[in-house]
């Protein structure tokens, strides 16, 4: 068993080259950066292994692939599932390289050692105590773009509708605790339109910032109605929550405002989707300026993500608790998981590393704790992939 592994890099060192291998991404487009060096380089440990690699253009981002690796036909497989994306980073902040894989008291350091690309790694180095040729159900590696720039990759897939497996294991950090509960996310810019003139007659234009405080009590009003009728879930801040996290508008304080953006950020309990709760808040806003002579626009500033709540099934779960010592909980952040969830997997999140250290200087990952994940991952995939019981 443990012999077939020989075939791969040790595990650190995986660690270390995906961490060396830079693939950045974000909506701004100076520090954006494609992943295909990433995807490659999996591609080159998975395929000795026996699976079947595609890697795949997300249409309409150049640069961005997904990879799909696959062992065995059919779709009532495990997914293992990742994203190659990081955020970006502010090297002066680092303390080290962000891209040195240096490793200290058992840590290995680096953009995207926790957040995640140690789990890809954990991944394949579990894949590769399995005879993948005698699996009685697929084992599929997915690697996908964009993760942490909105998801494209993980979209492109669920456009695909493309039947991956039954289960999927997405390996985001949470110090290898089953997650089965996140909650949801958009981001939106509202704008309000009035008339400018000049400001020692307010009534001879339409001042937007009037309007603008219009639809922030209305934007109040609707979270309030929102909070009343969600249930509890167990998370640490419990209900859905709306940020006022920007406002723009205006330029001078003799002229009236005619323009005035307020940029939001809102997050959903299970139950809510994002797009019942974006036309809800659309409506909100508009009936309160109603008759008012303002214009209203909404610009998406990020698409968004479901809340992630446990389906029906919980085969993967139960696994997970059983192999963790831990019962499914619930996150902060949000993931891919809701998208699997699309293509009617049962979807757990779990996987090496803390979140607390993502996204942040000198992010860095356990290598014990790596190490503990091939284990747990390896009896998964005995379990749901292995021969019939
Ligand atoms: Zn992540």
């Amino acid at each position: 068993m443990g012999g077939m592994s020989a075939a791969l890099p040790p595990l650190e060192e995986m660690i270390r080259r995906l961490v060396a291998t830079p693939s950045v991404s974000s909506l701004q487009a100076s520090l954006d950066q494609g992943n295909g060096p990433v995807c490659e380089l999996l591609a080159d440990w998975l395929e000795p292994l026996g699976f079947q690699v595609s890697l795949r253009e997300v249409p309409g981002m150049p640069g961005k692939k997904n990879l799909v690796a696959r062992a065995g036909e059919g779709a009532d497989g495990l997914v293992l599932a990742g994203h190659t994306d990081t955020v970006p980073y502010d090297a002066d902040s680092w303390r080290c390289d962000p891209f040195g894989g240096e490793v200290r008291d058992g840590r290995l350091y680096g953009l995207g050692s926790a957040d995640m690309k140690s789990f890809l790694a954990v991944a394949a180095h579990a894949a590769a105590r399995v005879d993948l040729a005698r699996l009685a159900r697929p084992l599929l590696i997915v690697g996908t773009a964009d993760e942490e720039s909105g998801m494209g990759g993980a979209r492109a897939l669920v456009k695909d509708a493309e039947s991956l497996g039954a289960r999927a294991l997405v390996g985001e950090p949470t110090g290898l605790q089953p997650v089965d509960r996140h909650k949801g996310i958009f981001m939106e810019r509202i704008r309000v339109l009035g008339r400018s003139g000049h400001g020692s007659d307010p009534a001879a234009g339409l001042n937007a910032i009037d309007g603008m405080m219009a639809a922030l009590e209305a934007l109040h009003a609707f979270l309030a109605g929102l909070a009343e009728e969600s249930g509890e879930h167990g998370f640490p801040v419990p209900g859905p929550t709306l940020n006022p996290g920007a406002i723009r508008g205006g330029d001078n304080p003799n002229r009236i405002c005619e323009s005035c953006e307020l940029d939001i950020d809102m997050r959903l309990l299970p139950g809510m989707t994002t797009r019942s709760a974006r036309e809800k808040l659309h409506a909100a806003v508009r009936d309160a300026l109603r008759g008012s002579g303002f214009r209203v626009e909404f610009v998406p500033l990020f698409e968004g993500v479901n809340p992630l709540a446990p389906g029906a099934r919980r085969e993967l779960a139960e696994a997970c608790e059983h192999a963790s010592g831990h019962r499914c909980g619930a996150v902060n952040f949000a993931t891919e998981g809701p998208l699997y969830q699309q293509l009617g997997m049962e979807v757990v999140v779990c996987g090496p590393g803390e979140i607390a250290v993502a996204h942040q200087p000198d992010e860095s990952v356990e290598l014990a704790e790596a190490a503990r994940a091939v284990d747990m991952v390896e009896g998964l995939v005995q379990r749901f992939c292995g021969k019939a019981r």
